[in-house]
Parts: structure tokens; sequence; C-alpha cells
């Protein structure tokens, strides 16, 4: 068993497990790392935002990183994120 996860009843998502889900955003989660706990401390603390993501698309790293070819732009992760470190930005903002 993966010895970073919690030992409790709950099931786990993994990444792409509904494919390519970054398609469906509207609304893009940006990680302020001057806010982020876990990267003032350079401590892998909190995590709240790695462990609440129904798409396991945020990285358990100091900072914590989104592959945004998964996330579906939910909004869980900034919401669950203590500090208020995770705004949702507007899709069309960002150009790729
Ligand atoms: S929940 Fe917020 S403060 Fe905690 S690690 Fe994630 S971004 Fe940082
Ligand atoms: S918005 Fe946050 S919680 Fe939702 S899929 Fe994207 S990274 Fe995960």
């Amino acid at each position: 068993m993966d010895e970073e996860r919690p030992i409790s009843s709950m099931s786990f998502p993994i990444e792409g497990e509904a494919g390519k889900t970054g398609t469906w955003r509207t609304h893009r989660p940006i990680i302020d790392k001057t806010k982020c706990t876990a990267t003032k401390q350079n401590k892998l603390v909190c995590m709240l935002c790695w462990l609440f993501c129904p798409e396991a698309t945020i990285s358990k790293t100091i900072p914590p990183k989104i592959n945004y070819e998964y996330c579906k732009g939910c909004g869980v992760c900034a919401e669950e994120c203590p500090t208020k470190a995770i705004s949702m930005e507007e899709e069309a903002n960002f150009k790729e």
C-alpha cells in the first residue's frame, strides 16, 4: 500500500481516470506561493489541496503543482485551502 495514503475506508481517485478532464474547465486554479503554507515553510505540511482534489491532479510537492490536462476546474482545492492561496481565474484569460 502507498505509505502516503491515509488509512481509512475511503476510495481514491487516479489522475486521468475520467479522461482529459482539463477540457471541462471554465475556471483555472492558480496557487499563490506566497500564501501557501507548505511553500513558505519548505515542508510537506498542509497539502489539503492534494488531499481533496477529486482528479488527483495536484502534486504532493513543494510547491504543490497542478496538472492542467486533468484539472476540471471544480474549485474544491480553492475551497479547502486554509490560507486562500488558490484562486479560481477565468479560463478565457489564459492563452496556450
Ligand atoms: S491547501 Fe493551500 S496552503 Fe495548503 S498546501 Fe495547498 S495551496 Fe498550500
Ligand atoms: S479545481 Fe482544484 S480540486 Fe478541482 S480538479 Fe482542479 S486542481 Fe483538482
